[in-house]
């Protein structure tokens, strides 16, 4: 029996998919307690490569159940076109391996349409939402102007609620920004098409999960985007609208009163952002496109060019902290074997002084690298798995990481591949 939750440490991106994916052998459940299809996990395996948006990323394993827990933002129509792609390469989906919380709340077509209507009112002080509806789905949540999942187990409970949801959001489409309004007909329609395609994965996972617990599995929980991005300690406003740290895990999983065991945070071997908000180790021009290129940088929901630069420790061993990470997971070592020197930020320059701290969004632009630079290795290291053949540059760097952060790091990934990784 153990409890791990698998988190981003910085930006989103950094290869949470391919770890959980390998992960999940050694675990009997997987749950996504945060977030929505926002984002994606990508993931490679005998199946083919996918892009997870929702769904857990243990469900390519046989044997493993998949939850998706009441902290999620739960688009049916999002999370079956997910299911019905997946289904369609072979990998089965049904009640068994994949339960949904009668708890999450349903992200309805109104907060996807909110989203675009709010970016566009911003324009160029847009926060660079994917539209997908995630921030007015959540503001709705915390309102508490969504419908649960389980309502639709309950039909004339959740016409009558839906009614009075409707009044009150076409108040704010109509008046607000002048879009049409929606009828008890459309939703009724919507639901019954989408709602009806997930209802039979919908039950009491709290009582499942307590069940498991009590039977001894062992469980691993699965975050989306990164400590950067948490909507408590990350650098808002370009946060996501939910908390995307591991204290998180216990409350949108369904089980509160669990303590994890592990806290596993994965780091990308270089920095990688998407969307909009200050990016200290940012590069542009030449070297920024070489890194992309190297890395294949472009967003897994949106196909959006990611911004890049070298590692930031300073962000990095914060992202450590608010995490609670007890070991880390470096991946995309591989991509850096073409520079002949490894920039890395070591601390930040504020107003003429050197600081260590990662600093209050408000004072975060005014921040400056100070950079360091290490050799590299200049061979290709795609094909190492073992810690005594990774070129001794290469072992270098990776402490030179573990040093500055202050937790070890004890899987370092060296391919997209299942197998691509050196356990240490
Ligand atoms: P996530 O949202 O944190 O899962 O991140 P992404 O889905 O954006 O995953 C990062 C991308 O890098 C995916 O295309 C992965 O297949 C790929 N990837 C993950 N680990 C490695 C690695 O160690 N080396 C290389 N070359 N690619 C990797």
């Amino acid at each position: 029996m153990s409890y791990c939750a698998i988190v981003g440490i910085n930006w989103g991106d950094e290869g949470k998919g391919r770890m959980v994916d390998l992960l999940t052998e050694d675990y009997d459940i997987v749950v996504r307690y945060q977030g929505g299809g926002n984002a994606g996990h990508t993931v490679i395996n005998e199946y083919g490569k996918f892009a997870l948006h929702l769904l857990p990323s243990g469900i390519f394993r046989p044997g493993v159940v998949n939850v998706l827990g009441n902290g999620v933002a739960l688009d049916p129509e999002n999370l079956w076109l997910e299911i019905e792609d997946i289904v369609s390469k072979g990998v089965p989906i049904t009640p068994e391996n994949l339960k949904i919380s009668d708890r999450a709340s349903i992200l309805l077509p109104w907060h996807r349409d909110l989203d675009a209507l709010e970016e566009a009112r911003l324009k160029d002080k847009k926060y660079g939402s994917t539209k997908q509806g995630i921030a007015p789905f959540y503001s709705d949540k915390y309102q508490k102007k969504t419908i649960m999942a389980g309502e639709l187990l309950y039909p004339e409970y959740l016409e009558n609620h839906l009614k009075d949801l409707m009044e009150w959001k076409n108040l704010t489409l109509t008046g607000v920004y002048g879009a049409q309004a929606y009828t008890l007909e459309q939703l009724k329609a919507w639901i019954a098409e989408f709602g009806g395609k997930i209802k039979p994965f919908i039950c009491d996972t709290g009582a499942f999960l307590r069940k498991a617990q009590a039977g001894d599995k062992s469980i691993l929980f699965e975050a989306q985007l990164g400590a950067l991005r948490d909507l408590d300690y990350g650098i808002y406003p370009y946060t996501t609208s939910s908390n995307s740290i591991a204290a998180y895990a216990p409350v949108g999983s369904g089980l509160p009163s669990v303590v994890l065991d592990e806290v596993i945070g994965v780091v990308k071997a270089y920095s990688t952002c998407v969307g909009e908000g200050p990016f200290t180790c940012e590069w542009l021009g030449p070297d920024a496109d070489a890194l992309r290129e190297a890395g294949f940088e472009y967003g897994a929901k949106t196909g959006r060019p990611r911004r890049v630069g070298p590692l930031d420790l300073v962000a990095t061993r914060y992202g450590v902290q608010v995490q609670g990470a007890t070991g880390i997971a470096l991946t995309k070592l591989d991509v850096l074997s073409y520079m002949e020197k490894i920039p890395v930020c070591t601390q930040y320059l504020m107003h003429g002084m050197i600081t260590d701290e990662f600093p209050f969004p408000a004072a975060l632009p005014q921040a400056e690298p100070v950079v360091k630079y290490l050799d590299g290795w200049n061979c290709d290291i795609s094909g190492v798995r073992t810690w005594e053949d990774l070129p001794k540059a290469a072992q270098n760097y990776v402490e030179f990481i573990e040093q500055r952060i202050g937790c070890p790091i004890t899987y370092v990934s060296v391919g997209p591949e299942r197998d691509a990784y050196i356990k240490r």
